[in-house]
């Protein structure tokens, strides 16, 4: 018999403000320790103590399983918070994102996405085109749910990424969302940066560029933080909205992980090649 696989959700808050979330997918012979594990984080996160914690725990019909390889990781180094978030935005128009766009985010992400000026508890989603804000709910945005690592892949991540000095809970998790964000047709690209005042490093993820880490995208202490998913203008939002928060994605293969590099060569190399 197939084992059980379960979505499980957290939600930590302090007066109606956002502190921390996770979504995983876990076997059943893991299912008790997962949930202890999130209890932990969810009560010692940096953002601050929690009044409320919220588990969801769902049975997932594995029917519509889906089984992919993670996106290559790459680490591109930056002199300043000001050029990582340039060297942010040419890569994400490298992916057919408008300049509008990416300013567009890059300025909601630093000044605080949601209705107070604070964090989102999930994704904006952003027309790529005008950059226009799609999401129906600044404060929640969309939760990317349902996405975890196949059990022999769990392993293998952790090794290959300790060879890098990159083996932590950050690095681990963003980039299985990530993965399953870049799979979706109607999504061009993805930017993050963490709402952890601690962890200053964000991301640019597409299908073509992969994974690309971008340590000090934000200043150390800073809390606001966020995600933008740039969609094709167009896209049909329900059927986005469903596919990100229910279909089951499991890993079980990883992708190429490479050097840390210049962020300016290596955008110049890109554009060089895209003529
Ligand atoms: P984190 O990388 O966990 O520090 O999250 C940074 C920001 O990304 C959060 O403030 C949320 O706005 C957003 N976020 C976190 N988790 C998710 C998720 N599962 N789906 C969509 N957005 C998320």
């Amino acid at each position: 018999m197939k084992t059980q696989l379960y979505s499980v959700r957290m939600h930590a808050s302090s007066n109606g403000e956002h502190l921390s979330g996770a979504e995983t997918l876990v076997p059943e012979n893991r299912l008790e320790a997962e949930l202890v594990a999130l209890l932990q984080r969810a009560r010692q996160h940096p953002r601050g103590e929690a009044e409320q914690i919220r588990f969801a725990v769902d049975l997932v019909d594995q029917q519509d399983l889906v089984s992919a390889c993670l996106p290559e990781l790459r680490t591109l180094q930056v002199a300043s918070v000001d050029q990582g978030r340039e060297l942010a935005q040419s890569l994400l128009q490298l992916t057919g994102v408008t300049a509008t766009a990416a300013q567009t985010a890059v300025a909601c992400l630093a000044s605080g996405a949601s209705t107070s000026g604070q964090s989102m508890r999930g994704a904006m989603l952003v027309d790529a085109g005008n950059g226009a804000r799609l999401e129906a709910d600044h404060d929640r945005g969309v939760r990317v749910s349902r996405i975890g690592l196949e059990e022999s892949c769990r392993g293998e991540l952790a090794r290959q990424l300790e060879v890098f000095g990159l083996n932590n809970p950050h690095v681990r998790e963003a980039l299985v969302l990530a993965g399953k964000v870049s799979l979706h047709p109607d999504i061009l690209a993805e930017l993050c940066w963490s709402d952890d005042p601690d962890y200053t490093t964000g991301y640019v993820c597409s299908p073509e560029l992969g994974y690309l880490r971008i340590p000090g995208l934000k200043p150390v202490g800073e809390t606001r933080g966020g995600r933008a998913f740039f969609l094709r203008p167009g896209t049909e939002l329900k059927a986005l909205v469903d596919w990100l928060e229910q279909t089951p994605v499991l890993f079980d293969r990883i992708g190429c992980l490479h050097s840390a590099e210049d962020g300016r060569s290596y955008a110049a190399r890109l554009a060089t090649a895209a003529g």
